[in-house]
């Protein structure tokens, strides 16, 4: 089995303060937690970026310059940055994508719409050929982010089209409240439907988080977790910070046997190298 990556998802687009006075928003501050998650064993890093007014995410430049370029020289962290602007407003397609001209590692990919929210996340056709193209471009690997079953259909689909190339890369989005459900059955049934040369990691939201990371453990994949898809470190308990819960991770990892995978270690993983 390959070492396990850990990816730390820091803040989110839509976690706000009144939920959970811990999530971090200026860019120092996601900063300063990705630093963390990277000494406490995370190799990449899921960065959103929030608008100081708003509190809720923006896709902003140079805002995503304020958190990459200080990770870029502190850190040897992988990159992956968002494309989902805020998942149901539905931002132009081109305002999603300006975060690839700063060139990561890796860059999220929605592989479809769904209802998210209290709205759809529309990530219609037209969305998924040009971020796919511009990903191509700019050298830039997508984590494909698979909500349901159908989205893995259209990822082989955009493969079978020339539009994505193997091996793919799947992170899977489960136990949205209008997903797939965070449960081992569900996940097998995702799992078994993706090329067998795919790398993959697992999100579980809200309470599916360990479970889900569970799965990704032990089945060889890999492991997301943070305060964008869970505020919760026990049940009824908020999590003070994104590191503890990749030390929590780190820990069962080693205690189950499976090492944890460097920055470099995931990129010969994925693939990918730092520009
Ligand atoms: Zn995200």
């Amino acid at each position: 089995m390959d070492k396990v990556i850990i990816t730390a998802a820091i803040t989110g687009s839509r976690i706000t303060r009144e939920m959970t006075p811990y999530i971090p928003i200026t860019p120092e501050e996601i900063t300063q937690s990705a630093i963390e998650c990277w000494e406490a064993g995370a190799a990449i890093v899921h960065i959103h970026v929030r608008n100081q007014k708003t509190g809720l995410g923006t896709q902003d430049l140079d805002l995503f310059r304020q958190v990459v370029n200080p990770l870029r020289e502190k850190t040897d962290l992988v990159l992956c940055l968002t494309t989902s602007g805020i998942s149901g407003l539905n931002l132009p397609i081109d305002e999603r994508l300006v975060p690839l001209e700063l060139k990561p590692e890796l860059a999220s990919l929605d592989a479809g719409s769904i209802n998210l929210g209290g709205g759809v996340f529309s990530n219609p056709p037209e969305f998924l050929d040009e971020a796919a193209k511009r990903m191509k471009q700019y050298g830039v690997k997508p984590e494909l982010e698979i909500f349901d079953l159908g989205m893995i259909v259209t990822c082989l689909r955009m493969r079978d089209e020339g539009k994505l190339e193997e091996p793919l890369h799947f992170q899977f989005v489960l136990g949205t409240p209008w997903g797939a459900p965070g449960t081992p059955k569900s996940f097998l049934h995702i799992y078994e439907h993706i090329p067998k040369n795919s790398t993959w990691s697992t999100i579980g939201i809200g309470k599916t988080q360990l479970p889900m990371s569970m799965m990704g453990l032990i089945m060889g994949g890999h492991i997301r977790v943070g305060l964008e898809d869970n505020i919760y470190y026990e049940r009824g308990v908020l999590a003070k910070t994104n590191a503890q819960f990749v030390d929590r991770i780190v820990r069962i990892a080693r205690e189950y046997g499976r090492d944890v995978a460097s920055p470099n270690e995931a990129r010969e993983i994925l693939g990918v190298r730092r520009d």
